[in-house]
Order: structure tokens, then sequence, then C-alpha cells
């Protein structure tokens, strides 16, 4: 079991090889109390890239009044230009709008992301409009990427649960997926922000987008473990054939000392998981945990993920 190697048992009706989404740089700093660095955390891309991550979500071109941890994106992204040469990476950045698109675009991004809710409430809170005006912000933000040849992925938050509007129907959920798609996405990230959900559920919703044909091919999963279900349902969307995954390295997001801990999934966790069961990642757990321990030295307290505390203490 060592060296970052579970053992290798296989389990039928799963994906040959999974998609990793890393939010780390992202989702993860940006739900982090502490404000890292400039170049921490371009040290921290390089070696997630290094590690053999291939789709790194770099940054956010939200106002930084919203997100200070992540105002420095025009110093983060020329740090990154030599990472274009690696043929198989991507990093995508978060837009929320037209003007987020244009510092995207001026600084050369080549995928982007919009984040939108399946709740009202949930909308109303975070991007200060409901669902409907909200994806009428989308719809030239996601055009005019498409027109530049810029890949787009619409994160959809509170597909399971909202903190306000208990549980979420799924057909409320399958509605707006449709018309993110319509819009343009070439894929969808299916947000469980509060983390809620249970592999029933999961299993639910992905077969109603399917009925609905939204291809399973253009969706990714991601999913929080507040209640300890991550994983759980994270197998549960590879049993009805989703292979792209979110994850944070090292559990980034999830500070407990934060406000807004949410606890993303940890990308050691879903290694470890993956790799047990035979499903190809390309990546280097024992790499990649010794980079999430060197950025739980940098924010000042231990990893939350069980698989980087359980290889970084072995001796
Ligand atoms: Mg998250």
């Amino acid at each position: 079991m060592a060296d970052g190697l579970p053992m290798q048992i296989a389990a039928s009706a799963l994906p040959a090889r999974v998609r990793i989404h890393e939010v780390g740089p992202r989702d993860g700093l940006q739900n982090e109390k502490a404000v890292v660095p400039t170049e921490v955390k371009a040290e921290f891309i390089h070696r997630l890239a290094a590690a053999g991550l291939t789709t790194i979500e770099a940054t956010s071109f939200v106002h930084p009044r919203w997100v200070p941890q992540l105002a420095d994106a025009e110093a983060l992204l020329p740090l990154l230009d030599d990472l274009d040469d690696l043929d198989d990476l991507a990093l995508p950045v978060l837009v929320p709008n037209e003007r987020g698109l244009d510092r995207a675009l001026a600084l050369g991004a080549r995928r982007i992301a919009v984040f939108g809710s399946a709740t009202e409430t949930f909308s109303r809170k975070n991007l200060n409009r409901g669902v409907a005006e909200s994806l009428a912000m989308f719809a030239p933000v996601i055009a005019r990427a498409r027109e530049q040849h810029v890949r787009v992925r619409g994160y959809l938050s509170m597909c399971f649960g909202d903190p306000w509007e208990g549980p979420v129907p799924v057909a409320q959920v399958v509605t707006v997926a449709r018309q993110l798609i319509e819009l343009g996405c070439d894929e969808l990230s299916l947000g469980d922000t509060i983390g809620v959900a249970t592999p029933g559920h999961v299993g639910a919703l992905l077969s109603a987008l399917t009925v609905e044909g939204v291809p399973v091919s253009a969706i990714g999963v991601h999913f929080h473990d507040t209640y300890g279900q991550a994983l759980s349902n994270t197998l549960a969307a590879l049993q009805h054939g989703v292979s792209t995954v979110d994850a944070s390295a090292g559990g980034l997001g999830g500070c407990p000392y934060a406000k807004s801990a949410t606890g993303n999934l940890a990308t050691e966790d879903l290694v470890w998981m993956l790799h047990g069961l035979g499903i190809e990642t390309g990546v280097d757990l024992d790499r990649l945990t010794a980079t999430s321990v060197w950025m739980a030295d940098r924010l000042g307290r231990p990893s939350p993920s069980r698989t980087v505390r359980a290889l970084s203490h072995k001796e």
C-alpha cells in the first residue's frame, strides 16, 4: 500500500480513464481565509501540472471586491505562459460577465467557465440576479467565447440541495442544465455545493439529464464532502458513465477555520479510489501529495485530505 499505490481491483461498468478537473487554485484558494502570494499560486499550478493533472482551473476574473483571494489574475496568468508548451494542459479561468471575458481573452485564455445556479435564492445571493437574468448575462459571454474557439464550461451550483430552499427538484436542475447547453456550453459541472447529495439522488439526476438529451460526455460532477458522501457520489456518477470529476488538491477550500467551509473533495482521496479501481488518471499521487503538503505549509495548517494525511505520515 506504500508509495501512493492502492491494490488494484477493477469494478464493472466504469470508465477506463477519468479526467480530473483540478479546482484547487480557483475554487480552493477562493474559499481559504489566507490570501496566497501570486508567486506561490504560480508554483502551485506548476507543481500540479508536474504531478500529471491536465485540467487546472487557474483563477477567476470575478471583480476583486467579491473575491479578494483571486484579485491577482492579471499578474498570475503571465507566470503560467511556459505551461503553454504542454500540449495536453488546459488552464480554464472563471468568467462572470463580458467584462471578465474581455480581461481573460486579453491574457490569452483558451478556456473559460461561467458560474450559474439551479436555484433562484442562491442565484440572487451569489450573482445578484435570478436564474433567467443570469442566463441572459451569460448568453453573450458564451457566444463571444465560442466565436473565438474558446471552450466554455458551465458550473451549475445547488444541484441537489440549497441552504435556503432545501432539496432541489431534479426537473428544475434539468431545465437549467439544458438551457446552459443550448446557450453553447461545451461541458456542465453539476455542483453539490453544500454536500448533501447521496448516491441515489446522483443517479436520478444523471438519468433524467440523459432522458432529456444532455449527453453524459458533456457532464462533470463537483461534489463536496461536507457529509462524507463525495466519493460515494462520485462512484455513482462513474457508474452512470460520467468521466470528468472535479476535485481540489489537498481538499483546499474546505478549511475548517473559514466561515465559508464547504469541503471540496480532495484530489488525493479521489485518485486513491480511481487508481484502486484500475481507472487511469495520469496523476502521480506521491507528487500530488507532496504538493498538497507543501501548500498546507504555505497556508499554515494541515490538509484535511485523509489520503494526504495517510501518505505523508508513513514512517
Ligand atoms: Mg467546490
